[in-house]
């Protein structure tokens, strides 16, 4: 049996950040629709609501394990 969820936590601080950080901060970690991880690194208020800023995490910001190839 697979989860995909687990598999981009490498290491219990990935995962901790996930677990750790209030709404609506989360998901602060998640994959997109195309396969790719992707952190949301800020947040934006707008007049039509809240905004996120994210990026593709391409290696684990704690422990260094490459997460995933970057794609063009
Ligand atoms: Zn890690």
């Amino acid at each position: 049996m697979s989860d995909a969820q687990d598999e981009i936590f490498c290491c219990d601080s990935l995962k901790g950040v996930v677990a750790e950080l209030p709404e609506p901060a989360a998901p602060t970690v998640y994959r997109a629709d195309n396969g790719v991880t992707m952190m949301v690194v800020g947040l934006v208020r707008t007049e039509e609501g809240l905004g996120y800023l994210d990026q593709a995490i391409l290696h684990c910001p704690f422990c260094g394990t490459k997460l995933q190839a970057a794609k063009p």
